[in-house]
């Protein structure tokens, strides 16, 4: 069975809401194992897996989340996903500077929150397979 990282117990425990949202943030971002590129890769694996719609992954959801990510508006990782489409902004995202990697792993932890949320009212509503929607 696959086991998870701390990493990524503290992301899907973020998501279902049993560690708050700014708080787990940090938890992460003061993780001394803390790699921008590998909780870059692990955050957009996770959205894409939880968009249910595999072509554009553009859903109503998925636009809710953007307009939704608890920064500034103006900030350019904001503007990048409101301009792009998906994926391209995603790949957009991965070139940015280092002083604008707090805001790209924020926004993108709060696009897996409100996708997943919205997987597991609907898709696994009456029971799944997924081991990380099972954490106690
Ligand atoms: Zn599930």
């Amino acid at each position: 069975m696959y086991i998870m990282s701390q990493q990524e117990e503290i992301i899907n425990k973020i998501a279902q809401d049993k560690i708050d949202f700014d708080p787990g943030l940090q938890l992460l971002l003061e993780d001394p194992e803390y790699n921008f590129r590998r909780l870059f890769t692990t955050l957009t694996n996770y959205i894409f897996n939880a968009i249910p719609e595999k072509t554009h992954y553009n859903t109503e959801t998925y636009q809710n989340a953007i307009k939704t990510i608890p920064l500034k508006p103006t900030y350019t990782p904001i503007v990048l996903l409101k301009r792009f489409p998906t994926r391209i902004s995603f790949y957009r995202l991965a070139e940015l500077p280092e002083n604008e990697y707090k805001k790209i792993i924020t926004s993108l932890l709060w696009i897996f929150k409100i996708t997943d949320t919205e997987r597991r009212n609907t898709e696994c509503k009456n029971g799944c397979g997924h081991f990380w929607h099972e954490l106690k």
